[in-house]
């Protein structure tokens, strides 16, 4: 007998040395913080579990352990490897990142069009260094992190395909997650992710992953960088904690 709880899957992005402006607020933690919240997690007895798990979970094949949560890095940032590789290593928590195949090596250059500037992405041999740690698991989000909602359907459909063939190739392992750029994903987008093979796929909607969800449009906890006392988010410790434990759920 299985009981599900439902489960917190952590949105990250870059795991930056020092805090940025507030225009790239989303975009990162600073490695202190990411430190602090990796540390707290294992102190408060948080279980990360693979994607493996969570759907074998969802099928009521094994029992999740007491407090899971999952981990995932949007993109696949340059400084995960001297930012929070270490500290995760250091817990020994499993951690997904996900990965633009067209954009290894190079940055995240979708976000000029905002006014930002891009920041490095992994290469190739920084990932494979990842890999060789056991822990991570890196799974496709697109070939050129377009909005898939957006681009006719058949365009989609390859960036979901060729994205995941791709870095299957290079990295010898199997790929059955899917992290929609944006978070923009309709109907039609979910199916074709579907019909492609993938098990299931994340979104940017705040919320924790229910047993009824559709697999395909799994919620995220999104977490971001928050100075260690904001007048807008009080301190950041505890709004770390009020994030993973809510019910506040953005879906309709
Ligand atoms: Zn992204």
């Amino acid at each position: 007998m299985t009981v599900w709880k439902n489960v917190p899957i952590l949105m990250y992005h870059a795991v930056e040395e020092t805090a940025h402006p507030r225009p790239y607020k989303h975009l990162h933690v600073t490695r202190t913080e990411f430190e602090w919240q990796m540390r707290s997690l294992k102190k408060r007895g948080y279980n990360p579990v693979t994607f493996d798990t969570l759907l074998a979970a969802y099928a009521g094949i094994v029992a999740l352990p007491a407090k899971p949560i999952v981990l995932t890095f949007d993109d696949g940032y340059e400084d995960l490897l001297k930012n929070a590789v270490p500290v995760l290593t250091e817990v020994g928590f499993p951690y997904t990142v996900f990965l633009v195949s067209n954009l290894i090596g190079k940055t995240n250059e979708w976000v000029a069009s905002e006014g930002l500037t891009p920041f490095p992405l992994l290469s190739w041999p920084q990932i494979r260094e990842i890999q060789a740690t056991g822990l991570a698991s890196f799974q496709p989000h697109t070939q050129s992190h377009p909005h898939l909602a957006d681009i006719p359907l058949a365009g989609a459909t390859t960036q979901m395909a060729v994205s995941r063939d791709v870095l299957q190739q290079q990295l010898g392992v199997a790929m059955d997650v899917f992290c929609y750029p944006f978070g923009s994903v309709n109907p039609a987008v979910a199916e074709s992710a579907r019909e492609i093979g993938y098990r299931c796929a994340v979104t940017t909607q705040f919320g924790r992953a229910r047993q009824t969800d559709d697999p395909m449009l799994l919620p995220r906890v999104s977490i971001y960088h928050i100075p260690p006392f904001s007048l807008d988010y009080g301190p950041a410790g505890l709004n770390y904690w009020w994030r993973i434990e809510t019910r506040k759920d953005t879906r309709k």
